[in-house]
């Protein structure tokens, strides 16, 4: 088993290529902030800056009965909500497996399962009896029609809050004949193909679901954000920001409009972003290489994919292996075989049932300190035990060919790639906090335009919701860049069931439009 100065110095390297630097921190977000002003003025930016043609969010007091669709995600969700104007609601949905031939096959095949899904949906949960709109008729057009609201949590052109045309798919998906066309278009052809009463009459992208929802059980909110299988974020801006909307009538009105950033695509050329070559790695076999850069280093479906890579490239390592003897499992070899959440157990192994306070930080192991187990610090040898248990489960070894320093190696592994995930959203969170006035960028001088005692962020996925210390890390980052007084501000809560709500307080939009 290799030990000593070289392997350490192995070590040390890839920790140090994992690093961001409070100064990287404020570099990364003024690169930021210069691509969300071109994107802003511009249709064909990769940080597309898109219009959600949402012009106000709720207040919580808003009624009304509707079906919403999710697609995006790892599952698609079919849901009934129903907004009760009080800053509550209920929701009642399924979940319907996407397979890999419906997201790499044709799109017709695509929304027709999708349209299925809705039917079967209707089938098994007949509508609940509160009436559409409680009363008030501009919100019940047609009463035999069901009125939908899409979350289609990809990069669209929207040209009205019910139309959109598909830009590129991201996340795995690469269905043939969709880019280019109306997705409200092809749902809705699906659904008349099977003569359903829906209509689709919202197309919503997941993060501006996430900014309504949270607006509505939380009475305001400025940004919603995913991090989750990708990440994106969506903020309210001052209209005359959006340059490129032209003549759009959107433009002539003024006032305030919900923009869908698509920060996934930041700097996809790479030239600010620290790429390691683990992230290359992943990079180049990806569906979608040079795409998504930003995205592939925060988001739950790239994160146990670049841990894999180092856990790789250690076991690989020469002249002799530096963990799990140089054993793998099927698991280790297949691409995409380390998921995100495994990462997680990882990390709540090691934490354990007390420790959930800790502070994220990862500091440079000496991994040589690991190989007497009997010198090993009791409480840290039963963490070090946990996380082995974890390993032998989820990447199926052989308690016997993982040693306490590989639950050691693997754990700082992963909190290595996660820390990185952590800091880098929290630059995302921090380019839409000065982009909008609540911060200044450091050194600029001046002061904040705004100041509420508090700045809503609506949040969603499994990422944040559950990556131990994932929300600390993030507000670590927005403190060397904003500041400790900002950050305090700084209110992040869970957008819960985001996309069904905000998809239904969109479609309430725009059935008043009707
Ligand atoms: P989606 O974004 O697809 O709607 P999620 O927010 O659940 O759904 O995100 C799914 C992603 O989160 C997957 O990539 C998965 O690897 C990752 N994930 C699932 N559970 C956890 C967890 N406990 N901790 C961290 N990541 C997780």
């Amino acid at each position: 088993f290799a030990k000593g100065p070289d392997a350490q110095r192995i070590f040390d390297d890839i920790h140090r290529q994992f690093q961001l630097s409070p100064e990287t921190l404020v570099e990364l977000t003024g690169a930021f902030l210069d691509e969300f002003k071109v994107g802003l003025g511009n249709y064909n930016h990769p940080m597309a800056m898109i219009p959600s043609f949402v012009t106000g969010v709720p207040n919580g007091t808003e009624t009304g009965t509707f079906l919403a669709l999710d697609l995006g995600g790892t599952n698609m969700r079919v849901c009934e909500v129903v907004l009760k104007g009080d800053t509550t609601f209920t929701l009642r949905q399924q979940k319907y497996k996407v397979s890999d031939a419906l997201k790499t096959g044709e799109a017709s095949v695509l929304f027709d399962y999708l349209a299925d899904s809705v039917d079967a949906f209707l089938t098994s949960h007949p509508p609940s009896d509160q009436p559409q709109g409680h009363g008030d008729p501009f919100s019940q057009p047609d009463p035999d029609v069901v009125h939908l609201g899409l979350t289609f949590s990809f990069p669209v052109e929207q040209t009205a809050l019910g139309s959109g045309k598909i830009l590129t798919w991201t996340k795995g998906f690469s269905a043939k004949h969709a880019i280019g066309n109306d997705v409200v278009k092809l749902l809705q052809d699906a659904f008349d193909r099977k003569h359903m009463h829906v209509k689709c009459v919202a197309l919503v992208n997941d993060t501006v679901g996430a900014l309504l929802s949270r607006a509505y059980t939380a009475g305001g909110c400025v940004l919603g954000a995913i991090f989750g299988t990708g990440t994106n974020g969506a903020y309210v801006e001052e209209v005359a920001n959006i340059t490129k909307l032209g003549n759009d009538p959107a433009a002539a009105r003024g006032g305030l409009m919900v923009v869908n950033t698509e920060w996934g695509a930041f700097n996809n050329t790479r030239s600010h972003l620290p790429s390691t070559p683990f992230d290359n790695g992943l990079d180049r076999l990806s569906i979608n290489p040079r795409f998504q850069a930003f995205e592939k280093m925060i988001s739950g479906m790239y994160l146990g994919e670049i841990t894999r890579n180092v856990l790789l490239s250690l076991i690989d390592a020469a002249p002799k292996a530096l963990l799990f003897g140089g054993k793998t499992t099927a698991a280790l070899n297949a691409q995409w075989g380390f998921d995100t959440s495994v990462m997680s157990g990882i990390e709540e192994a090691w934490e354990g049932a007390d420790t959930k306070k800790g502070t994220g930080e990862n500091p440079i192991p000496q991994f040589s300190a690991y190989d007497d187990a009997k010198a090993l610090d009791p409480a840290v040898k039963a963490r070090l035990e946990r996380v082995r248990a974890v390993l032998v489960k989820e990447l199926a070894y052989k308690a016997e060919d993982v040693s306490l320093r590989d639950a050691a190696i693997v754990r700082w592994a992963t909190s290595l790639v996660a820390r990185r995930a952590a800091l880098l959203s929290g630059v995302a969170v921090a380019t839409v906090l000065i982009q909008t006035g609540r911060a200044v960028f450091p050194g600029k001088g001046g002061k904040p335009s705004k100041n509420e005692p508090k700045i809503g962020v609506g949040v969603d996925g499994s990422l944040i919701q559950f990556y131990p210390h994932f929300e600390d890390t993030l507000r670590e980052s927005l403190r060397h860049v904003v500041g400790a007084e900002v950050e305090k501000r700084v209110d992040i809560g869970m957008a819960k069931d985001g996309s069904g709500v905000g998809a239904a307080l969109c479609a309430l939009q725009a059935i008043k439009q009707l």
